[in-house]
């Protein structure tokens, strides 16, 4: 990970200090830094957290990241999207069945999923200022956040992020008929 904007001091130390860098993280792959062998092999993915103001036009109705770009911040992305299609077919199954969809079933499914969304993101966000962030910018060994220490120390306390991450803010069944 690189901080955002950094990208070009990274370069201006140099491909060979790059490549020291990443041999030094991957120590399995050291042995093929060579294949690294311009800037034009290392491509850079930079990593957003919004949202659509509106997720519904005639005809189309926006989901998963297309709705609201995630950070790969706890895992959690893949979870938001399957959790929205399956709130969509909720909502839309029975109106698409019987041919009275209107553009309110499509926002519908923004008014449900805009809260989880809107909640998942700011702990995203609070992750990466509070820890990713110290953790990027510091220059030598950097000690676990409190939640993390109290989590290594009262495991009972671990099922609160595993609950986060594996079931989240509004989980989601299907309801149509046929399930
Ligand atoms: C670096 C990184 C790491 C991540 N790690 C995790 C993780 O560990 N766990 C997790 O849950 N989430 C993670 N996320 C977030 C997660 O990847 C996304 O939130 C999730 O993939 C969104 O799913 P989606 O179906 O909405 O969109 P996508 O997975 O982006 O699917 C959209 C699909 O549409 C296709 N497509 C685009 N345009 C067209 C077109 N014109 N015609 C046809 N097809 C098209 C694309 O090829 C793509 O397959 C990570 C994100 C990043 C950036």
């Amino acid at each position: 990970m690189i901080e955002k904007g950094a990208f070009e001091e990274t370069k201006a130390r140099g491909l060979d200090t790059f490549r020291a860098d990443v041999a030094h993280l991957l120590p399995f792959a050291a042995g093929r830094m060579h294949e690294i062998a311009s800037w034009d092999d290392v491509k850079l993915l930079t990593v957003k957290v919004d949202r659509l103001r509106e997720w519904a036009r005639p005809g189309l109705l926006c989901i998963g990241d297309a709705a609201h770009a995630m950070s790969p911040v706890g895992g959690v992305g893949i979870n938001l999207a399957i959790q929205d299609a399956v709130a969509a077919a909720n909502i839309l199954a029975a109106p698409l069945r019987e041919q009275r969809l209107t553009l309110d079933d499509l926002r519908a499914v923004q008014r449900r999923r805009a809260f989880p969304t809107w909640a998942t993101q700011t702990f995203q966000v609070i992750a990466q200022r509070r820890v990713i962030l110290p953790t990027l910018r510091a220059k030598g060994p950097v000690s676990a956040p409190l939640a993390m220490r109290l989590a290594n120390a009262f495991p009972l306390l671990r099922r609160i992020p595993g609950y986060a991450v594996g079931i989240g803010v509004r989980p989601e069944h299907v309801r149509t008929g046929e399930a």
